[in-house]
């Protein structure tokens, strides 16, 4: 049986064995909060660019500015594929080409 004293030793290893657990845990805690902060801004930026393309996306499937049509079936979901003074478009529909020719600068 231990002494009162041999008890306390004990209880005092405990506590100081304790504290230093608990101050690797803050390290570890303020190492987390700063990786989280770092996604979090890594989230942004990737949610921008991803904006930026879903933006981008979008003007390349309207880029028929002036509904041109598509020479076999006229439809005019075209994508413009080439822009010279003859451009290519390939239909959405048909998937055919069709040459246009655009006197616009677009
Ligand atoms: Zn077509």
């Amino acid at each position: 049986m231990e002494t009162i004293e041999e008890q306390l030793l004990l209880l005092k290893d405990r506590v100081i064995a304790y504290k230093s657990e608990l101050s690797i845990c803050r390290i570890n805690a303020s190492a987390l909060a700063y990786m989280i902060s770092n996604l979090e801004s890594e989230n942004q930026n990737i949610k921008h660019e991803n904006l930026v393309l879903k933006e981008k996306i979008e003007s390349f499937y309207h880029a028929n500015l002036y509904s041109h049509q598509c020479k076999h079936c006229g439809s005019v979901k075209l994508k413009k594929i080439i822009c010279i003074a003859d451009t290519f478009f390939t239909c959405l529909d048909c998937k055919k080409e069709s040459i246009i020719t655009i006197d616009t600068v677009m």
